[in-house]
């Protein structure tokens, strides 16, 4: 492709992906009126006392033709075409509504949502959120807010102003995907945030890799320095939940608790729930060898 002669190539696999694309964008509304769209939640714990402390509220959607659609392949058609606000709206009262519902059952969880770029730039998601928690009873601060570098830094002016509203509300920012973005660590202090979550790439694979280690170590330090709480996000066994909780990450999430169920599902998994403690038996190991 170079000048005025421009070459459009078809290729049929495309088309089709073109067509089911377009077909995602116009369906989600109606999607929402119908139910297809539910809200899954994976657990997080903290890891000093091994208590549940909150949960991740991830989006699923049962598409009535295409079946079932992973966040993957609708969040970025909807994103690019503007209907995210929508949905974003929908998994906010969804949410607080089900954390109104697990107070009430005597769970005290955090719920966390994912933003988008869009919404970042929306000056009227602090009005919303706001109704959100009156309208349920929710105080500001069982909700946080995930949102990544990068759609931060696609409009930095304007992201920051919204989140400097929605801080000031008394909700919790938290940077997703952390070290999977742009570099703007020299970006973080301007941004009004509470918390980093390392992005599962670097937690997955931590105990067979030391220069996985080494970034979670530093991003822990770096955030720690900055008086921010740490998430470690992807902890799938065992041995990497000791492995971030010797590193001294306050909060775990990852398949190894559980993976994102429906809400009725999680209020039965935390009824047979029993914390634990993870140490780091290498460290402890260690030690022992070190005090023979
Ligand atoms: P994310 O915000 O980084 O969410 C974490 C993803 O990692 C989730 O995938 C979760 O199921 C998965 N995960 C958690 N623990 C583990 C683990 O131990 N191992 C592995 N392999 N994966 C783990 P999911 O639910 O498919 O969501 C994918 C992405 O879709 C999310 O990534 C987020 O960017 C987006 N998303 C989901 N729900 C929403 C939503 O309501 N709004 C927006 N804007 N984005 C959403
Ligand atoms: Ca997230």
């Amino acid at each position: 492709q170079s000048g005025s002669d421009r070459v459009v190539v078809y290729e049929a696999g495309r088309e089709d992906e073109f067509v089911r694309r377009l077909r995602v964008v116009n369906d989600l509304r109606t999607a929402l009126r119908h139910n297809e769209i539910q809200v899954f939640y994976q657990p997080k714990a903290r890891l000093e006392d091994g208590t549940i402390c909150g949960v991740e509220a991830l989006v699923r959607w049962h598409h009535a033709e295409l079946g079932f659609l992973p966040p993957d392949e609708f969040i970025p058609a909807t994103e690019q075409a503007g209907t995210i606000v929508h949905l974003t709206r929908y998994v906010l009262s969804e949410a607080v509504r089900q954390c109104r519902y697990w107070l009430d059952f005597g769970f005290e969880l955090e719920v966390s949502v994912n933003l988008s770029a869009r919404d970042l730039t929306d000056e009227y998601l602090p009005y919303h959120v706001l109704q959100i928690l009156k309208d349920n009873e929710v105080r500001p601060e069982m909700l946080t807010l995930e949102v990544t570098e990068s759609s931060i830094m696609e409009d930095i002016g304007r992201s920051v102003l919204v989140l400097e509203c929605l801080r000031d509300l008394g909700v919790r920012i938290s940077i997703d995907d952390f070290g999977t973005g742009h570099s703007s660590l020299a970006q973080l202090k301007n941004i009004p945030v509470h918390e980093l979550k390392i992005d599962k790439s670097f937690v997955m694979p931590i105990c067979d890799d030391r220069q996985n280690e080494a970034i979670v170590r530093a991003t822990i330090e770096l955030a720690h320095s900055l008086e921010l709480s740490v998430v470690a996000e992807g902890v799938e066994d065992e041995n990497a939940i000791r492995r971030v909780t010797s590193l001294g990450a306050e909060i775990a999430q990852g398949y190894f608790l559980s993976k994102p169920v429906p809400a009725e599902e999680l209020t039965e998994w935390l009824t047979k729930y029993t914390p634990t403690v993870y140490r780091d038996r290498r460290k402890t190991d260690r030690a022992f060898a070190r005090e023979a």
